[in-house]
């Protein structure tokens, strides 16, 4: 099998008829006719195995994982994801390997209606670049700058699944947990409430690095400083069970700096909490309210963790940065 019968047989199925699509998979470009109103948002992002995944990963898992995590940059830009790109780089052709990770990809995509229109395929270390491209009402996108004073920091989901997933992954503690293991493999973007969010949050971005290092990223981008409530993190059993058999972890940790959740962080002004709730109940995705914005951003912390009194917390590492 070559490469174009691969791209025939694995991935064309992926590109679903879609009007607006005048061509797709197959020709030098794809042809988008962009619907009327709407601004385009485009994001990409790159995983290399063994520092984004580990080597273990199996096929479907690490399909599914590329598209979730990239359309989670469109639910943070609070955009409806349409097309994607595919960039693949395989160290050969397994065509049992190809078949798994495309339906793992197809699977992730369908979910959120997005149809694959385009990508290459070349030979090398695997590799895998995943480009989203979606739309959003002129002026109506979700951004990082935005967060003022007093407003709510608030988070869907629960927080630090991953980063126990990710561990039981690599590591042998002789402990299983499907949900712990399920959050890192298979994570559930949040496009439906990114675009719920539209013209409510201030700020927003997805939890990828780890909260307090993304919420990092909202506060200079705002040029706010934030306080969050390491108590008040939302975490599941699974964590908490999780950590209290791996002797010396606290699940705050975990929530406050692991990454890889793929959940909403954002900031929304105090007087909107109703309506937050209002979302939170018809969409069925808790939102947690954590923190607040304390102020302008001074010389301190741009993120400080408190425990419930209102002293300070600090850990050792407050998320993934590749160059460090
Ligand atoms: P070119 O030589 O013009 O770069 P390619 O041979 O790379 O074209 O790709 C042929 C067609 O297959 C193009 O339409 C391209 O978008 C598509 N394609 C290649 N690899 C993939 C992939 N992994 N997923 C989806 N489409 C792909
Ligand atoms: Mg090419």
């Amino acid at each position: 099998m070559d490469e174009f019968e691969l791209i025939g047989r694995y991935f064309k199925p992926l590109n679903s008829a879609r009007e607006e699509v005048s061509l797709g998979i197959g020709d030098d470009g794809a042809v988008i006719k962009p619907r009327r109103g709407r601004s385009i948002v485009v994001s990409v992002d790159t995983l290399i195995e063994g520092q984004h995944f580990p080597v273990c990963l199996d096929a479907y898992s690490i399909g599914f994982r590329a598209a979730a995590s990239s359309l989670s940059d469109l639910a943070a830009m609070g955009a409806c994801p349409l097309y994607a790109t595919l960039a693949l780089t395989l160290p050969g052709l397994d065509e049992t390997w190809v078949s798994s990770f495309a339906s793992g990809f197809g699977d992730a995509i369908q979910k959120s209606n997005t149809v694959l229109i385009g990508g290459d395929t070349t030979r090398g270390p695997l590799s895998i670049t995943v480009q989203i491209i979606g739309d959003v009402e002129h002026d109506r996108h979700l951004s990082r700058a935005g967060a003022k004073q007093n407003d709510i920091v608030v988070v869907s989901g629960t927080l630090g699944d991953a980063r126990g997933g990710l561990e039981l992954l690599s590591g042998s503690y002789g402990y299983r947990d499907k949900l712990l293991l399920d959050r890192f493999k298979l994570p559930t973007p949040r496009v439906t409430l990114g675009l719920a969010l539209s013209g409510l949050a201030s700020a927003c971005i997805d939890v990828s690095d780890g909260l307090v290092a993304d919420l990092g990223h909202i506060a200079k981008a705002s040029d706010v400083s934030m306080e969050v409530k390491i108590s008040s993190l939302p975490v599941s059993t699974a964590l908490i069970d999780y950590c209290a058999k791996r002797k010396g972890s606290s699940h705050g940790e975990y929530a406050a700096t692991g990454g890889d959740d793929y959940e909403l962080a954002m900031t929304v002004p105090s007087d909107a909490k109703a309506r937050l709730e209002e979302i939170a109940e018809e969409l069925a995705i808790p939102l947690t309210v954590i923190g607040r914005v304390v102020g302008n951003r001074g010389s301190g912390p741009a993120v400080r963790c408190v425990d419930d009194l209102g002293k300070g917390i600090t850990y050792d590492s407050y998320g993934f940065n590749h160059f460090l």
